[in-house]
């Protein structure tokens, strides 16, 4: 699944060719992806193209009438090639610019995105939901531990939610954690700011280095044949489970959280006792309403 640096990756690798073009047509091959693509996206045809930001993992290219959204989804990859390349299967939408080049944009799986927001109506019902963007300094020190709040959620689940922080997705919390020497099932309510602040540091160099080990791949955003945007990386944990942690030696472990795997040390990583005075007090209270039902019941029957 592309992550956060190869859409970034591939907004840098496609930008030089199509940035300040004109689109000349619009093609829609297949509209049934994630959701179905509007027809307004037609209308930017004649428009010239402004620039390309990322939010997110989202592609924004601007238009001086409203922005034409992409998500690759699980699968899915642009590539800029020759116009009247001739298309090859899940090529389902491409956009070409009068400089003669096409933007196409192959999904098999289609869980990707083609969405059309006009100008009127701004993009920040979706977007500004979201968490900062990590590479920013929004995303600082003081921000994790101020959205931990002494919530009870294990600290893998926490940093893949969009709301915290946006684009660490499960390659990069697995290997920013292994860094941090923390393990995927602590609670949040047990990590120091401290320690968080280290995190968030690590998060900003484990995926600044992504980036700029992509930025080898630009050019295969232009090779017909090329699978752009993903690209082989030095990892230390993620995929591999059962082989020998490049710190210690120990074999690898792996988990289910949230239906997604996390791979971690079980020495590097040791997951501290977590605070059971919190458990213990919930339980009493349970067991407590519970009593107060039986005895309200109880009057009840007795008054009946
Ligand atoms: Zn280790």
């Amino acid at each position: 699944m592309p992550e956060l640096p190869e859409v970034e990756v591939c907004r840098l690798g496609i930008t030089p060719h199509i940035a300040m073009q004109t689109v000349t047509s619009v093609v829609v091959r297949n509209a049934k992806l994630r959701w179905p693509i509007p027809d307004e996206v037609h209308g930017i045809v004649d428009q010239v193209l402004e620039k390309i930001e990322r939010r997110s993992k989202y592609l924004l290219l601007r238009f001086s009438s409203g922005t034409l959204l992409l998500h690759l989804g699980m699968s899915g990859s642009v590539r800029i090639l020759e116009q009247d390349t001739p298309a090859i299967k899940h090529d389902h939408f491409e956009v070409t610019f009068d400089n003669g080049k096409m933007l196409r944009l192959n999904d098999p799986r289609r869980f990707g995105a083609v969405l059309w927001f006009p100008e009127h109506l701004d993009l920040q019902g979706l977007l500004t939901k979201l968490g900062p963007e990590p590479l920013t300094d929004d995303f600082d020190h003081g921000h994790l531990f101020s959205k931990a709040n002494n919530r009870k959620v294990p600290v893998k689940t926490f940093l893949m939610d969009n709301h915290v922080v946006v684009g660490v997705g499960n390659i990069y919390a697995n290997e920013s954690l292994f860094i941090a020497s923390i393990h995927p099932a602590t609670l949040v309510n047990s990590i120091s700011e401290a320690k968080f602040n280290e995190l968030t540091d690590i998060i900003k160099q484990v995926l600044a280095a992504a980036i700029e080990q992509g930025g080898t791949t630009l050019k295969d955003f232009t090779q017909a044949d090329g699978k752009p945007g993903y690209f082989a990386q030095k990892l230390f944990v993620y995929g591999r489970a059962g082989e020998k942690c490049d710190g210690c030696q120990s074999v690898l472990e792996e988990i289910r959280q949230s239906n997604r795997s996390s791979v971690f040390c079980p020495q590097c990583q040791v997951l501290p006792k977590q605070k059971p005075a919190a458990k213990k007090a919930s339980a009493k209270k349970k067991i407590k309403a519970k009593v107060v039902k039986k005895t309200t019941n109880n009057k009840a029957t007795d008054k009946s």
